[in-house]
């Protein structure tokens, strides 16, 4: 039966070839691959939050704040999941890190809250996750512009890796980039979304308020801002691409403070070096690593 055993193989041959395009043409191949997305979920840059509702202290103004940045995590997790995420992992970035309450977010989530956590905005990160959204994020301490401009716990100046000047957004990137993790989407002020493009040139952003200089602020309308999040987390997640990590030999951070007392406290540490009197800086063979002593260096040096 030759005629059979020519059919057959160029049959499946056929069937083979066509099942490959469609493999590769089809536009929920993407989609299908498991996504998994870490959303770090700050106060300042929150569409709404104008003010003295940011801080912790309790009070209606706080009550509302913590609401609003809700809102804006549950926008960016209904694009994420719109986009193909299969799994989402928030993380209160703010404070005490205990300021978005679980009943008020996305039933699909887990949620990472309260302190002390070693790695802070980014903790739980790891090289299991595909993409990296910032929600509500601020400017650099030191930016003449920018709603409540500063970086970690306010005692800093000036915080530099590997001499970039960074804010929060940029020392979370270079995290994110030790695990191969991208950066895909920040939210924040028109500042905030700028300054994030230093060290990722190709994040998408989404400005939900203009800030006039460190306090004033012009806001956008509410529900304009969350459906530009919902919109740019379900692009941002439908085309990202995780990169190889990026593991540089040496992390060298250099931290200018207000308060020339914390430098001088922290010398203790022989690793520490003094740069002048308000600058330190040491040197870390790992992203967490430096990670975790920049967070201790602004964190928990009490010098009252
Ligand atoms: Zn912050």
């Amino acid at each position: 039966m030759p005629t059979t055993f020519t059919l057959l193989p160029m049959r499946s041959l056929r069937l083979a070839l066509s099942a490959l395009v469609a493999l590769t043409l089809s536009p929920d191949t993407a989609s299908s691959q498991a996504r998994k997305v870490y959303i770090s979920v700050d106060m300042e840059g929150i569409s709404g939050v104008n003010g003295d509702n940011q801080t912790s202290a309790a009070g209606a103004e706080y009550g509302r704040a913590r609401k609003l940045m809700a809102e804006d995590a549950n926008a960016a997790i209904r694009g994420a999941f719109e986009g193909g995420a299969t799994e989402v992992v928030v993380n209160d970035s703010h404070g005490s890190q205990r300021n978005i309450l679980p009943e008020d977010l996305d039933p699909r989530v887990r949620l990472i809250s309260h302190s002390f956590k070693r790695h802070g905005m980014m903790e739980g990160l790891d090289s299991t996750f595909d993409a990296v959204i910032f929600v509500g994020y601020h400017a650099k301490a030191g930016s003449p512009r920018g709603v409540f401009a500063h970086t970690g716990s306010g005692v800093l100046r000036d915080l530099q890796i590997n001499g970039l000047s960074v804010g929060e957004g940029g020392m979370n990137a270079f995290l994110a980039r030790w695990y191969g993790v991208p950066v895909i989407l920040v939210t924040g002020d028109d500042v905030a979304v700028e300054e994030q493009k230093v060290t990722v040139p190709t994040v998408r952003g989404v400005v939900v308020k203009r800030a006039i200089n460190s306090r004033a602020v012009e806001l956008r309308p509410l529900a304009d801002a969350r459906r530009d999040i919902q919109d740019a987390a379900k692009a941002a997640v439908a085309t990202a691409r995780k990169a190889p990590p990026e593991r540089l030999a040496r992390y060298t951070v250099r931290m200018a403070m207000r308060d020339p007392t914390i430098p001088e406290v922290a010398a203790a540490f022989r690793e520490i070096r003094l740069v002048d009197a308000t600058t330190m800086e040491f040197t870390r063979e790992s992203m967490p690593d430096a990670y975790r002593l920049i967070r201790v260096l602004y964190r928990f040096i009490n010098t009252d």
